[in-house]
Parts: structure tokens; sequence; C-alpha cells
């Protein structure tokens, strides 16, 4: 039975929900009238429930169809300005006793090179991630109790934080590691993380553990459950995600929902983030081998559609795709983009050869960072490397808060063009630099509030004078 308030995975991810919410679906994809409705809905910028997303989705119409492109761009306008987070993952350990089907880390891979960071490790790829100008990581282990146990991970984010190299910080550690416990969660929440990113994988039951044949990541329940069990560790900052292929996708985006609607209904707070990754090669992974991959169009449809069912919560995208699509991507709602990435353990610092390769995934993307944030900025974008919500202490509802107040341009976008001009006096090569200058100099104007463009211009003369870590 399906119940949002339910704790039970199966009864707020209801198979037969989500089987009834397709075929619905089918049978009203033709229906123009209702589906100008549910635009109009989304055009109040309220959101959308998995029902009338799932109608969208199965629409075909062209001018629909437009329409709801020309929506989701103007709704990440309205919510996230021309602002883009920038990030990296850090991938500590690739040991994993899973045996994740589509993941080159599963514990029968014999021939994948098994690393795990020491903490002198992990120093040297942090001073390798700062000196590009990284402010905010993604930490990623596969699951292993015996070798990354849940106190690594707290040594890890210690030693990360700690770091102070020349101008550089890590500033926000987000954490990507597999389902655990609350009183686990509680020591992620005390060890200054921001969000905690679990990927659902796929929300089809029957299929999920037959992708998950063996390990504890078999367990549905206990793996969709997590983000309950993080909120109640007092995380307030989830982030979700499909892995797309494993699935139907219109499965997929209907349990995504669900999962936003069930943390909204429960703790009063939807998802902070979500992700769209889509399976890629990988040591002995072959993506074709997996029946329900998805082309560009379909994917970029999707994100359209995230971004108008769920306007408030950030949309994150992967150096898994390449620079087309991630260009055409931050049109229709993504918020974060990944850059200069290295998706194998101990990447930034050393580069490995073919045969040794422990990556989890190929990356599309390979530009370094310098070369991602003028490609942003030439585009009209505004890459951030703001950290400030957090470290302020709006997190969960707070934050979603101060999107609804419409304060956001005062806040959020005077960070960004800090951040931004501590990145081009430390970090930018000269062509970065000239085009930043100017990008700041054009968006200082557009801050509404006097008071605030006064004291963001004046942090921006400190900064040049080489004072660092100015917020609102
Ligand atoms: N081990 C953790 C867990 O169990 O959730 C998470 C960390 S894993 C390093 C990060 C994510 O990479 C996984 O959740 C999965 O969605 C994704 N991934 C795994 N294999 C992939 C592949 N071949 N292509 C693209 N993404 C992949």
């Amino acid at each position: 039975m399906y119940n949002v308030n339910s704790m039970k995975a199966e009864e707020f991810i209801s198979h037969e929900e989500i089987i009834d919410t397709l075929a619905w679906a089918d049978k009203e994809k033709d229906n123009l009238a209702l589906i100008d409705e549910i635009i109009e809905k989304a055009k109040k910028r309220k959101g959308l429930t998995h029902r009338e997303a799932s109608l969208l989705l199965a629409c075909e119409d062209k001018t629909r169809l437009d329409e709801i492109y020309h929506l989701a761009e103007q709704i990440k306008k309205d919510f996230y300005g021309n602002r883009i987070v920038l990030f990296a993952p850090l991938y500590l350990s690739n040991y994993c006793v899973n045996g994740c089907v589509y993941c080159p880390y599963h514990a029968k891979n014999k021939h994948i090179r098994r690393k795990k960071l020491s903490m002198d490790e992990i120093r040297n790829e942090v001073i390798a991630l700062q000196d590009m100008g990284h402010k905010r990581l993604a930490i990623e282990t596969g699951e292993d109790p015996v070798n990354n146990p849940i106190e690594y991970v707290l040594d890890a984010i210690k030693t990360i934080y700690s770091i102070k190299h020349k101008n550089g910080a890590i500033r926000r550690v987000n954490v990507n590691i597999a389902a655990t416990t609350v009183e686990n969660y509680r020591k992620l929440k005390e060890a200054g993380i921001g969000t905690y990113i679990l990927f659902q994988e796929t929300y089809h039951k029957e299929s999920y553990e037959k992708l998950h044949p063996t390990g504890p990541k078999h367990n549905y329940a206990y793996h969709t459950e997590a983000m309950d069990r993080a909120m109640e560790g007092g995380i307030d900052d989830v982030g979700l995600g499909v892995l797309f292929g494993l699935e139907l996708y219109r499965y997929e985006l209907a349990g995504l929902l669900m999962h936003a609607e069930h943390l909204e209904a429960v703790h009063g707070v939807g998802p902070h983030t979500i992700s769209v990754p889509r399976i890629k090669r990988a040591d002995d992974i072959d993506p074709t081998a997996f029946d329900n991959g998805i082309d560009d169009e379909t994917f970029l449809k999707i994100i359209a559609i995230i971004r108008i069912a769920v306007p408030y919560t950030g949309m994150i995208i992967s150096t898994r795709e390449g620079k087309d699509v991630r260009a055409r991507s931050l049109h229709l709602g993504i918020s974060q983009i990944s850059g200069g990435s290295r998706t194998s353990v101990g990447g930034y610092v050393e580069k490995e050869s073919e045969d040794e390769n422990s990556a989890q995934f190929d990356v599309s993307d390979n530009r370094p960072l310098d070369e991602v944030v003028n490609w942003l900025m030439k585009m009209g974008c505004l890459p951030s490397f703001c950290t400030a919500c957090y470290r302020e202490g709006r997190t969960g509802d707070r934050f979603m808060s101060l999107c609804k107040s419409g304060q956001i341009q005062n806040c959020c976008h005077p960070n960004a063009l800090m951040t931004l001009k501590e990145y081009l006096m430390d970090y930018a090569s000269e062509d970065t630099k000239k085009v930043g200058e100017e990008l700041i100099r054009k968006e200082l104007e557009t801050i509404p509030s006097m008071k605030v463009k006064e004291v963001c211009s004046d942090h921006l003369e400190k900064i040049e004078e080489g004072i660092r870590d100015f917020r609102f």
C-alpha cells in the first residue's frame, strides 16, 4: 500500500503506485488540456507530484516540450541565477565487499588495482585539489567495513579540513559512502560534512536485488531508508540520485520524485540535491550490456522535468557526461558541476598507466578546472566556489527558506562573486582572469540591495589585498 508518510521503503516507494502512475501517464499522454494544466501549475514554482511529472515525461508534443524546456530554464534562473557551483570528487578507497554488477569496484573484480589512501596520501591529493582552486569536495569510497570503516572516513574528513596550503582550503566536504547506521550518520554530522549523498541506483526492487546480488548493499530496504536514518542522525542536507541505464527511466523518475515527496512529508525538507549519473564504461564494465540506456535527448528531458518538479533542489552533473551534454544541461536546470575530476584512487597526484586502472568510471569531460571555469563564463554562467550556506547554518529548511524568500540574489550572488574573485587571484590563467574580472564588474551591478553591493565591493578589494574567505 502506497503511503508517503510510511518509514518502510516498499510503502513510500510503492511498486504498485509507480505502475499505476505509468499506466495513467500512458493513457493521458495525448490529453493536451491536462498537460497544459500541469505546465500552468509548474509555472507557479511550487513543484509537481510524481504523477504530474510522469505525465510530462510521457508527453511527446513538441510545442509542450519546448514550453517545458523554456520553463525549466526560467525556474533555474529564478532560483539559482546564472551561478554554477563547482566541486570535485575525491576517491579515498576502492576496496568494496559488494557485488554491484555495473560497478568495477565489485568484490569479484580481481584485476582492478585496489587502493586505499593513507592520511599522507589524502593530504597530497587535497593539496593538488587546492592548487587547482577547489573549495568543495565529494568524498567517495567503496563499502568495506574492514578497509573503509567509519573511523577511516572520519579521519579523512578531519585531515581534509585541516589542510591549509597557500591560500587554499577545502571548506565543504560532501560524503558519498554506502548506507549506514543512525549512529554513523551522527558521527558524520559531527565531523562537519555538507551533504550526505547516496544514489539509489534503481528504485525497482526486483531489479535492485539482481543488480546487487551480494554484500550488504543487496538489502533494498536498508539502502532506500538510508536518507531517513541520515536525517534522524541530524544530517539536514541529503542528495538523491538514480544511475540511469539500469532500469526503465520512467520508472526511475516516478520513484525519485516519490522519494523526494517522502522526505518532504516526513522531515519537512526535501532533498538538497539530485544527481543524474548515467552508466559508463569502466574497467570490466560494458555499459551496452545494460538494456535501459537512455539517449541524450531523453536524458535532457528528464533533467528539465526534475527541474520544474522540485524547483528548490540543486541538480548535479558529473564528468560522466561530455562537454556538449553538460553545456545543454546547464540551461535546463543543472546548478552544480564537477571539474578537473579524477575518478581513480590517488588520481590527482599520480597518473595511472593503462594497465593499473583503479578508476570507477571513464571520465568524458577531461578538461582542467581552469578550462571549465573559462568555458562557463564564456557561456554567460557565473562559476561559484561558495560554501557559505552550511558554514552559516543555512542547511535543510533554512536553506529552503532562503530560496523561497527571494533573497538569494542578495546572498548567494555576492558569495559567488567573492569566491570567483579568490579563484581568479590565486589560480586562474591570464585569459580566465581577464574574462572573470569583466564578469565580476558586470555581475556586481545585478545585486539588488545597495548595502550588500557596497559591502561586496569592499570585500572584493580586500581579496585583491590578500584577505580571504568573506561570506554572507
Ligand atoms: N559505494 C557507495 C555506495 O554504495 O553507495 C557510493 C560510492 S560510489 C563510489 C558512487 C556512485 O558511482 C555509485 O553510487 C554509482 O551510482 C556510480 N557508479 C558505479 N559504477 C558506475 C559506472 N560504471 N558508471 C557510472 N557510474 C557508476
